[in-house]
């Protein structure tokens, strides 16, 4: 049986936590096999300049706990936005740790994914090897792309050509007028949603599946594609109040989906469609891919979102570090500057912090098992 949080000794939930990509892929690996559960891992072809990698170089790791032809599977993914995989994958190895998988019933099994985008969490970046942003990814390509005019109006400033207090100055005063003109709602849109126009630009969807797209497809279709039931929980940070792990509903309203999700959390889980998201809207989120993948099975799905530090806090960083991307020397002190700040502004690294995300993701980790048990 499991402890409760917070009253075992043996094991804090700071050791559950990893200092680098390579050291998280290791625990989670070993902590799958600890578990008697199995193992596979897909290599992502891309190359990283930011930390010497094992011969195994980038993967994305999968454990799969209990049965092979479970009917109902918990899925977790981590690191869809790179660098928040510090918080996911500590979730994950914690989950194991703490011998959670002993709570799954019969003909139930554990899929866990770690390390989605394994590039951007080496490089401490949010987005993928190609800049795309995984969350903005999973659109039908073969149509028009959602159009964002306010990106297209303010790319310059969201990126300026230089990165000094007086050029940012200068670039946060457009996006203030902007934001004087049109609402604070449509400068986040016109910054956060997504565009499809400028591939070196912030929250970039890609104009193609992106090599985690195929992978993710590929993992939810072997493990989980016989499957009746799925519920998904995409794990990620920097949005909401510090510590808090919001539930955001990740489907469309009207949808079976989107009211399993409310009828399991009731009015804790957020949504876009409503208003009430720590998220503006989005489009070609992972939830797309898993609905994809696995047209024969009621999937549930909801992201898991811890928030850090203030928004304003956040969008610089993943300002800058698209700026590091575009204009800047990654081996320069700005370049490290600049990288230990959006590492800390997604992993603010803390004991507290820590143990308010693990007991948070054990208490959703049982409402997804019991929605998905009961339905
Ligand atoms: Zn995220």
């Amino acid at each position: 049986m499991l402890a409760a949080v917070g009253g075992r000794d043996a094991m804090l939930e700071r050791d559950y936590f990893s200092d680098s990509y390579s050291a998280a892929r290791m625990r989670f690996r070993q902590a799958v096999q600890a578990s008697g559960g199995r193992l596979t891992s897909h290599r992502n072809p891309a190359t990283c300049r930011s930390e010497s990698l094992g011969p195994d170089g980038l993967t994305t790791d999968v454990g799969m706990i209990g049965p092979a032809e479970a009917k109902r599977i918990l899925v977790a993914q981590s690191a869809t936005h790179g660098v928040e995989g510090f918080a996911g994958s500590g979730i994950e190895v914690g989950w194991l740790a703490m011998g959670m998988a002993g709570e799954l019933p019969k003909d139930t099994a554990l899929l866990l994914i770690h390390a989605l985008n394994p590039h951007g969490f080496a490089m401490l970046s949010r987005v993928n090897e190609n800049n795309v942003d995984l969350n903005r990814n999973f659109v039908d390509h073969g149509r028009p792309y959602p159009a964002n005019p306010g990106y297209v109006e303010l790319r310059n400033a969201i990126c300026p050509r230089t990165w000094t207090p007086e050029a940012l100055k200068a670039a946060d005063a457009r996006m203030d007028a902007y934001a004087k003109v049109h609402g604070a709602a449509a400068l986040r849109a016109a910054t956060s949603s997504g565009q499809y126009v400028d591939p070196e630009g912030v929250f970039h969807g890609g104009r193609k599946p992106t090599w985690s797209n195929h992978t993710l497809d590929q993992i939810l279709r072997h493990h989980a594609g016989p499957a009746s039931a799925v519920a998904i929980i995409d794990l990620h940070t920097g949005l909401g109040p510090s510590g808090y792990g919001e539930i955001m509903n990740g489907h469309q309203a009207g949808t079976d989906g989107y009211a399993r999700v409310k009828d399991w959390f009731g009015g804790e889980a957020t949504s876009n469609e409503e208003g009430s998201s720590s998220s503006a809207p989005i489009t070609g989120d992972t939830l797309v891919g898993g609905l994809r993948a696995l047209p024969r099975a009621k999937v549930t799905g909801i992201t898991l979102e811890y928030g850090t530090f203030p928004l304003s806090e956040i969008l610089r960083t993943i300002r800058a570090d698209n700026w590091l991307r575009i204009h800047g020397e990654l081996d320069s002190e700005l370049g490290r500057s600049i990288k230990a700040e959006i590492r800390r502004a997604f992993y603010p690294d803390t004991d507290q912090w820590k143990r308010s995300v693990i007991a948070r993701s054990v208490e959703v980790y049982r409402r997804m098992l019991a929605g998905l048990c009961r339905d």
